[in-house]
């Protein structure tokens, strides 16, 4: 079986792997759809190992062949269409009781260097299938897997990672609902997708912002559901979101920017209600010169990391993308085969095929 290995910075080479045996509890998943995100563009930018790496952690795909064991811990038989996460859990960690594996220490990658997580464990551990960009995944009797809804095609079940995101980033963490306010900061895949999942949970305002170069993903955002974009590059988005909402400010701040500094932190803080606000936030910069601490303080602002999805999240996702209540298909703009993979990275960087929104890589074509 064929799969893109990724060797270097921006660099990937082809490589044939063995079909691996299939224990009584692991499985083998065709994957379908590998859905392509902005962390694959870091993570193709700067890799985090030498060690070759299938890349490849959005994951959707078919049972082609499982144990009897595995098929009946999750409850799947061959031929079903699934989502696998990417975090491979260990079990039995307090947070993996709670369906919260993006905790556990058994997927964390950045400290374990045992860990597994589908698309950073190196290829060099046997079996190797451990990303998407591949015509095979390897799943172990700890791969946590869910089910994709009938009628939901692979491609469209390819957003629920964003979806899922959506969920635990807008709702859990900032407590998004019936009449709230919110600004989402990027309309990328990750800002389109908190941008359904604010108006189905009843946000009666919600506000985008983007640049010049986003001027497709900003309709895209009015049709489902912005009731106001901006351009930061052309209008001052403050005074635009004061003015908006008659100074009043916004309940939530979401940063779904990539590579923006510390303005949409800045931004946020300001664009928060007198109090009581709250801010997600994603950045990973090591500094922060002139944090606004104070300003925090007496806004009384509460800061929530936006880190990946629980198990509850994903099948809300899913649930949400089998409703067809969105036209989500708007999301998924571009293909790409696996020869294309490089390719198909950049673009979602916006340094390829132009209007990239959401990537389905599909190693079969
Ligand atoms: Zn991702
Ligand atoms: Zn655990």
């Amino acid at each position: 079986m064929l799969a893109a290995v990724r060797t270097g910075a921006h660099k990937t080479e082809f490589r044939e792997y063995p079909m691996p045996e299939v224990p009584d509890d692991g499985a083998l998943m065709k994957v379908e759809v590998a859905g392509i995100c902005g962390t694959d563009v870091k993570l193709y930018k700067t890799p985090p190992t030498a060690d070759p790496v299938i890349m490849g952690h959005e994951n959707i795909g078919t049972i082609a062949k499982a144990g009897r064991e595995f098929m009946q811990r999750k409850g799947v038989k061959e031929g079903d269409l699934v989502f696998v996460e990417h975090y491979v859990m260990c079990g039995k960690c307090e947070w993996c009781h709670l369906g919260q594996y993006r905790h556990c220490e058994n997927t964390n990658w950045r400290t374990n260097p045992d860990a597994i997580r589908y698309g950073y464990t190196s290829a060099k551990k046997a079996p190797h299938l451990w990303g998407g960009f591949a015509q095979y995944v390897y799943l172990p009797w700890n791969a946590v897997v869910h089910h994709v809804p009938k009628g939901v095609t692979a491609e469209l079940a390819g957003l629920v990672t964003p979806m899922a995101n959506g969920v635990e980033w807008s709702l859990f963490d900032g407590g998004v609902g019936y009449n709230s306010t919110v600004l989402i900061q990027g309309p990328g895949q990750q800002g389109l997708s908190q941008t359904v999942i604010c108006k189905q949970a009843g946000a009666s305002l919600i506000i985008v912002t983007g640049t010049s170069k986003d001027e497709a993903r900003m309709k895209v955002a009015s049709e489902l559901g912005a009731d106001h974009v901006i351009n930061v590059d052309e209008e001052d988005p403050l005074a635009r979101i004061m003015e908006i909402t008659g100074g009043r400010g916004v309940d939530v701040a979401l940063d779904c920017t990539a590579g923006a500094g510390t303005f949409p932190i800045l931004l946020g803080v300001e664009a928060l209600k007198r109090k009581a606000g709250i801010m997600v936030v994603q950045g990973e910069m090591k500094e922060f010169p002139n944090f606004p601490l104070e300003r925090v303080t007496v806004k009384f602002i509460t800061i929530k990391s936006a880190r990946g999805h629980s198990f509850k999240a994903c099948e809300l996702a899913l649930a949400q993308i089998a409703s067809k209540r969105f036209p989500l298909e708007k999301i998924t703009t571009h293909r790409f085969g696996l020869n294309d993979v490089d390719l198909a990275i950049r673009s979602v960087g916006n340094q390829g095929v132009p209007g990239v929104i959401h990537a389905s890589l599909m190693p079969w074509e």
